[in-house]
């Protein structure tokens, strides 16, 4: 069995955030500018008994920070372990819940597992600032973090901390999560940021999801750090994603409208040339289209050469094909495939 070193101790043992070397109590004020989540100040109490040994007297402090999601009394259920921040904020939890889907949490950090009675009613030291620790125990009790609103780097950090605590970033990052909708709704702000993070756990929906938001993005541009985050696979899936798209959209546009019998005014030849001139627009926008390419761009593109012929025939035609074409675009996969 390999050595761990102990996080854990027992309430006997915990010293008061207030009589820590170099430490204060952290009131609400403070913790909410510095992005954290709003903490009431709460007298301890039991469950958890902090009186120390009758041979040493250690005075209790008056306030604690507690967190505003986990509290005593936040769930149906009576909280059995207390995490401790390190930031001196508490957390009251419940061993069944962190257990829920693998029983390796937080295995790295004790030298027994979880599971067993050694830390039931007893606090662990948690190497995390109370931010990341609470948008994590939200990953992992399954509920949503928007009312505490975690920046989006702090729930990045709390996914990249997640396998130092033996847990599984894919098995939490789920969307029947709801603190995965959050997550989700940074896509449109840190489009490669959060692919990267999907990337790099394999979270594949997650990544899916966010590949729309990358149309736009320019591949050449993506630096070294983050291509090696994204990983061989999801950068292939990206590229195939842009090209894909790419090949679909030329493949429309340069289907050519239906000509029509000739009538008296247009001509099989008075058709060729108003051919010529809607070539010569289209494979200008095939020349500027990009993966993320808009109907709207398509239309606004291309509406300027209705003019070029009087015809109402040609013109219906050309009508018919700017109809199809979008609708064709529209059906096109915004997303990468596995
Ligand atoms: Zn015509």
């Amino acid at each position: 069995m390999s050595w761990a070193p102990d996080y854990s101790f027992s309430p006997s043992e915990w010293e008061p955030p207030a009589q820590r070397e170099n430490d204060t109590i952290i009131t609400s004020d403070v913790l909410q500018a510095r992005d954290t989540p709003s903490m009431i100040e709460q007298t301890v109490t039991p469950p958890f008994s902090l009186n120390p040994s009758p041979s040493v007297h250690v005075e209790q402090p008056s306030f604690v920070p507690v967190s505003t999601a986990f509290y005593p009394g936040s769930h149906c259920d009576a909280s059995d372990l207390v995490l401790l921040s390190s930031d001196s904020v508490l957390f009251y939890v419940h061993i069944n819940i962190l257990l829920r889907i693998s029983e390796n949490t937080f295995s790295s950090l004790l030298s027994s597992p979880l599971s067993g009675d050694t830390y039931r009613g007893s606090i662990i030291s948690i190497p995390e600032t109370s931010v990341v620790l609470d948008a994590l125990l939200h990953f992992l009790y399954s509920e949503s973090c928007a009312d505490q609103a975690p920046s989006f780097e702090t729930l990045c950090t709390a996914v990249d901390q997640m396998p130092f605590y033996d847990i599984e970033p894919r098995h939490h990052i789920i969307p029947s999560n709801p603190s995965y909708g959050y997550l989700l709704a940074f896509a449109p702000l840190f489009p490669l940021e959060l692919y990267a993070l999907a990337a790099h756990f394999d979270i594949f929906h997650l990544a899916a999801s966010t590949s729309s938001h990358l149309l736009g993005c320019s591949l050449s541009t993506i630096s070294d750090e983050i291509a090696e985050r994204i990983g061989a696979i999801y950068l292939n899936r990206l590229f195939h994603l842009h090209l894909r798209r790419l090949t679909a959209l030329k493949g429309i546009l340069l289907r050519s409208p239906y000509p029509h019998p000739p009538i008296p005014g247009c001509s099989f030849h008075s058709q060729k040339q108003t051919s010529r001139i809607w070539a010569l627009g289209v494979a200008q926008l095939a020349w500027e289209a990009t993966p993320d390419t808009s109907a709207h761009d398509i239309e606004s593109s291309l509406s300027s050469l209705d003019e070029s012929s009087t015809c109402a025939l040609c013109q219906q035609s050309l009508a018919d094909w700017m109809k199809a074409a979008i609708a064709s675009w529209a059906s096109i996969d915004r997303m990468i495939t596995s």
